[in-house]
C-alpha cells in the first residue's frame, strides 16, 4: 500500500464534483447537533446522497450501491470528513454491518429486496446483538425465534441497542434450536421495526451511545411474540454463527475507516487559543509534550483504519488486522483523554462556563472513551481474537470471517 497517495485527475475530478455538490447540499445546523430537527437534516443529506450512489460507495450499483473503485471512495469519505461527518452521516449500524452481511449470505431475491433501502438511505436500521444474558458470548443468546407456519415467533430481549431517533428496522440473531449444538442453533433477522409486540425503551448509561448523529442513546429492546416473515431469515436456519462471522469480522475493525484525526486538530486550536500565566498554552513546552503524544495516537489510528479501508474493499487476505485496529483505538481513546485532561486541567471536563471552552466536548469524550472500551466487542475480546490469529495459545491460526460474497 502506498502511504502517501496521489490521485489520478480523474480521481481529483470526482474530488471538486463532491466538494462542489457537498457545500450546495450541506445542511445549516445550529444547536444541539442530534436535535429532531438536525437528525431530519441529516437523513435528508442520507437519501440525497443514497441517489447517487454516494451512501454505500463501493457496494454494488444494481442493489443501490455506487460501485465506486477504493480511492474514488476514500476522496468521498475524506470530502465529507472535512464537515466532521461520516458515512453515512447518522447511526445506522444495522445497515452498515446487515447490509454486508447480507451481500454475501442472502438469496438473489433478499439481496434485491433488502438492500436497495439500506443503500439508499430509505431506512435506518439497528444491530441488536447484545443479550443481557449473553453479552461478550453472542452465540449464548436466549432470544428465541421458533418457526409457524411462514413466520418465525420471536421472544427475548437485547440490550445496548441503536441510538436517539427510533429505527425502521432491526437485524437481530436469534436461536432458533435451544437443543441445538452450541454455534449450531442460530439464525438472523431482518425484522421490521413497527411489528406487534415490539417494545424500544432507553437506557440510563455513563456515557452516551457515541460521538456521533442519531447514536446518543442506547436502549433495551423487548420481543413479546413478535411474529416475522420467514422470508426475512438470512443466510438459513442454524447457519447464523457463519452470518454472524461476517458481521462480527467487520464490527472488530476490518471494515476500517477514512478519517482525519479530529481529537488532535481540535486540541491544537484550543492549545492556540487557551492562555496558561498570560501567555498562549501552545508556548508552553508541556502542553507540546502533550500534544505530540495526541498526535501519534490518533496517526497510527488514522493509518489502521485506513489501511483496513484499503485491504477489505479490495479484497485482500486478513487475518489480525481488524481486531488489531479496535484494540488500538479503544485503548488511545483512554490515553488521549489522559492527554487532554492534563493539557486542559480538570476544569475543563465540566459544564461551567468559566472553564467550558469546547462546549461540553471534552467532557463527553471523557465518558465515551470509557465507553468505548465495550462496544463492537470489548478491548479483551480484541486482544483475544487477534491473539488466535498471529498464533497464540492455537495450533493452526484463526482465520478472518468472510466478508465478501
Ligand atoms: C456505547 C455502546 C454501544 C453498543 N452498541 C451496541 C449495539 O449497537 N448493538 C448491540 O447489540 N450491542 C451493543 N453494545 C453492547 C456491547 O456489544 C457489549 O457491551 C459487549 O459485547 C460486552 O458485553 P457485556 O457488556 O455483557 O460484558 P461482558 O461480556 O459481561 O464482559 C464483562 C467483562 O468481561 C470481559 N470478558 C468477557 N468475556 C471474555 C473473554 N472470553 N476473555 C477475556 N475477557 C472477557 C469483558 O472484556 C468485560 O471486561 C454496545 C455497548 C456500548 C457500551
Amino acid at each position: 500500500m502506498d502511504f502517501a497517495p496521489s490521485y489520478t485527475p480523474e480521481q481529483e475530478a470526482f474530488r471538486s464534483e463532491v466538494r462542489a455538490w457537498l457545500s450546495e447540499h450541506m445542511p445549516k445546523t445550529g444547536g444541539d447537533l442530534d436535535s429532531d430537527e438536525n437528525y431530519r437534516k441529516f437523513r435528508q443529506l442520507g437519501r440525497d446522497l443514497g441517489k447517487r450512489g454516494w451512501l454505500r460507495p463501493t457496494a454494488p450499483k444494481q442493489y443501490g450501491g455506487g460501485g465506486l473503485d477504493v480511492a474514488s471512495a476514500i476522496v468521498l469519505y475524506e470530502e465529507m470528513d472535512a464537515y466532521g461527518l461520516p458515512i453515512p452521516p447518522y447511526y445506522d449500524s444495522g445497515g452498515w454491518l446487515g447490509g454486508a452481511s447480507i451481500l454475501v449470505w442472502g438469496t438473489e431475491e433478499q439481496k434485491q429486496r433488502l438492500l436497495p433501502p439500506i443503500f439508499t438511505g430509505d431506512v435506518v436500521t439497528w444491530q441488536l446483538l447484545t443479550g443481557p444474558e449473553a453479552g461478550s458470548d453472542l452465540a449464548g443468546t436466549k432470544t428465541d425465534a421458533r418457526r409457524d407456519g411462514d413466520e418465525y415467533v420471536i421472544n427475548g430481549e437485547k440490550i445496548y441497542v441503536g441510538g436517539s431517533h427510533g429505527a425502521d428496522q432491526f437485524w437481530t440473531i436469534t436461536r432458533t434450536n435451544p437443543d441445538g449444538d452450541r454455534h449450531k442453533n442460530l439464525s438472523w433477522f431482518m425484522i421490521p421495526a413497527n411489528l406487534p409486540g415490539i417494545t424500544v425503551r432507553p437506557m440510563e448509561l455513563l456515557g452516551d451511545g457515541g460521538e456521533g448523529i442519531g447514536a446518543g442513546v442506547k436502549n433495551t429492546v423487548y420481543f413479546d411474540n413478535v411474529r416475522v416473515p420467514a422470508a426475512n431469515l438470512v443466510g438459513g436456519e442454524n447457519n447464523g454463527w457463519q452470518v454472524a462471522s461476517t458481521h462480527l469480522e467487520l464490527e472488530h475493525g476490518s471494515g476500517g475507516s477514512v478519517g482525519r484525526n479530529r481529537w488532535f486538530t481540535r486540541a491544537l486550536r484550543w492549545a492556540n487559543e487557551q492562555q496558561r500565566d498570560g501567555r498562549p498554552l501552545i508556548e508552553d513546552p508541556e502542553a507540546r509534550d502533550r500534544l505530540v503524544d495526541i498526535f501519534v495516537l490518533t496517526e497510527i489510528s488514522r493509518l489502521f483504519g485506513l489501511r483496513n479501508f484499503w485491504m477489505n474493499r479490495t479484497h485482500q487476505p486478513m487475518t489480525y488486522e481488524g481486531p488489531q485496529s479496535s484494540y488500538f483505538r479503544k485503548l488511545s481513546g483512554l490515553k488521549i483523554t489522559e492527554a487532554l485532561h492534563s493539557l486542559f486541567g480538570p476544569y475543563a471536563l465540566t459544564h461551567d462556563e468559566r472553564w467550558d471552552f469546547s462546549e461540553g466536548t471534552l467532557d463527553a469524550y471523557q465518558r465515551s472513551a470509557i465507553v468505548a472500551l465495550h462496544p463492537g466487542g470489548t478491548a479483551d475480546i480484541q486482544k483475544v481474537i487477534m491473539a488466535r490469529r498471529i498464533g497464540m495459545g492455537r495450533e493452526e491460526r484463526e482465520s478472518a470471517g468472510k466478508t465478501v460474497e
